[in-house]
């Protein structure tokens, strides 16, 4: 059995005030959802907040990205122990905005979700292809071998203590989903390629759906068979959306 998680990824996002705002209705609104592990991912300048917000509430705490290394001359960067010293629970790694925008290869990912988990943390290791990939029909070529990339690299054992994220490029900020059967079909597909590797632990891998998900579009989603939860942008930073989706989760 698989437990739900919805992971809230709130990119570039909020400040101080507006982070007390959201942090107290999740926290007043989620405390009785057991059967759903809910994560926000805020800035990293906000971790520590986040952290005293939560307390002892049910809310886990993750990074949006972090560095390869340990520590030393790195400008700028977030070291996975300095995330966990923090009370960081998850790290998302590999979000196509990384790989886009920053120039993120699959090597650079492989590495830093083996310095995730050396330093405690579970990775959330985004996959998804472009539009245009989409409709050359290399969806299963782009994702898988995104996939493979850190399964060889890292080790299918390490899966056991990661997440796999699906998030096709095309939906993600711009309001169009895949449909349930688009979703369904590559989670599938990456719980196959897994298998390839380990049957126990494709079988125990949690894959999340990202990509536009909304309180109208979550349970339909949530609702396959291979989909254990979202991974949620935009909706995140609006908390009547975001509790709507961690319950329909449940
Ligand atoms: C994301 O950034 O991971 C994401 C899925 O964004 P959105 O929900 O806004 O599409």
């Amino acid at each position: 059995m698989r437990k739900a998680i919805v992971a809230g990824n709130w990119k570039m996002n909020g400040n101080s005030e507006s982070i007390n705002e959201l942090m107290g209705t999740l926290i007043a609104s989620l405390q009785d959802l057991d059967a759903v592990e809910a994560l926000v991912c805020p800035p990293a300048v906000y971790l520590s907040q986040v952290k005293s917000l939560i307390g002892n509430a049910s809310i886990a705490l993750g990074a949006q990205n972090a560095s390869q290394f340990e520590s030393g001359a790195y400008t700028g960067e977030n070291s996975p122990g300095m995330l966990t010293d923090l009370g960081c629970q998850y790290v998302i790694l590999g979000h196509s905005e990384r790989r886009a925008i920053f120039g993120e290869k699959d090597a650079d990912i492989a590495a830093k979700f083996n310095a995730a988990i050396d330093a405690g943390l579970v990775p959330i290791l985004c996959v998804g292809e472009t539009l245009e990939e989409r409709e050359d029909e290399r969806t299963m070529a782009v994702v898988g071998g995104q996939l493979k990339a850190v399964l060889d690299a890292c080790g299918v054992e390490s899966f056991a203590k990661a997440v796999i994220a699906y998030e096709p490029v095309w939906a993600i900020g711009t309001g169009k989903t895949a449909t349930p059967e688009q979703a369904q079909d590559v989670h599938q597909s990456v719980r196959a390629i897994v298998a390839e590797y380990s049957a126990e632990v494709a079988a125990g891998v949690r894959i999340l759906y990202g990509g536009s998900v909304n309180a109208a579009n979550a349970d339909e989603l949530f609702a396959n068979p291979d989909v254990d939860g979202g991974l949620v942008g935009g909706a995140s930073l609006k908390p009547n959306d975001f509790i709507a989706i961690c319950r329909a989760a449940a």
